[in-house]
């Protein structure tokens, strides 16, 4: 498989979005587009496949906007409403053929619950149908031809899904620690994505220094931060203070690897 491919970045910010509704903070009301952030998702593009990454509640708006609408399948990080609640969005993509979702049991047990009319045994016309596949994490995937390492990440007390896609590209989002056995794996890669909230320290989402700490460890060629908080700043003023190979993703950013 050639693992050359490309990542467009739908969105970056934590589960509120920026703005947050009815802050006034100067990140919230920044005219710079930068500063404007869809919950966390991302479709990346390689060998011939296109694959989202997590479905969240501005799914629909994030398509719309991508430069391509083709999907082949959606790899879920974990269960909570910023990375699932734009699943029944996914309706287009569900015909002919069942959509494909690849995420841990117990995601995919949460799914069930949050959309249990798309798996009655009768289903009402049209609603959306998955083809529900596990992907626990330390397993790998392997769809038409994809590789796809799953990597074991703490979101505090819950472990969620990274992933390795093909030999160049490691996406993590909603890290709180990552095992040395994880940075391991990820050692040297070339474009790592990887969330940081904000800079004071928070119970379930690494701040700003541990990320940058987690990338020392991993020591990938470039780094792309996403999951921001407003709490972080603003695009301009934060991407002066990162060294350098770290970089400030936002929405619509398109990075080649
Ligand atoms: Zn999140
Ligand atoms: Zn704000
Ligand atoms: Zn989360």
């Amino acid at each position: 498989m050639n693992t050359h491919g490309e990542i467009e970045f739908l969105g970056t910010g934590t589960s509120t979005g920026i703005p947050v509704i009815g802050c006034d903070c100067e990140v919230c009301r920044s005219c710079d587009s930068k500063d404007k952030r869809l919950r966390t998702s991302a479709i990346v593009r390689i060998a011939g496949k296109s694959i989202l990454i997590d479905c969240g509640p501005d799914f629909r708006e994030q398509m719309l906007r991508a430069t391509s609408s083709v999907l082949d399948m959606v790899l879920l990080t974990h269960s909570h409403y910023d990375h699932v609640g734009g699943i029944d969005d996914l309706r287009p993509y569900c015909y002919p053929d069942h959509f494909p979702v690849f995420a841990q049991c117990n995601v995919l047990e949460d799914l069930r619950e949050r959309v249990p009319y798309c798996f009655t045994e009768n289903p009402y016309p049209g609603v959306p149908q998955f083809k529900l596949n596990v992907a626990d994490a330390d397993h790998s995937i392997d769809f038409e031809g994809l590789h796809i390492e799953v990597l074991p990440i703490w979101h505090y007390k819950l472990l969620i899904n990274g992933f390795r896609i093909g030999e160049h590209l490691a996406y993590i989002t909603d890290a709180k620690a990552i095992d040395d056995a994880v940075v391991k794996i990820l050692k040297g890669v070339d474009l790592l994505v990887i969330n940081s909230l904000r800079k004071a320290p928070h119970m379930s989402h690494m701040s700003l220094e541990e990320t940058l700490d987690a990338i020392k460890r991993i020591s990938p060629k470039n780094a792309y931060l996403i999951h921001m908080s407003h709490d972080m700043g603003r695009h301009e003023d934060v991407s002066k203070e990162l060294p350098d190979g770290v970089h400030f993703a936002y929405d619509g950013m398109i990075v080649r690897f």
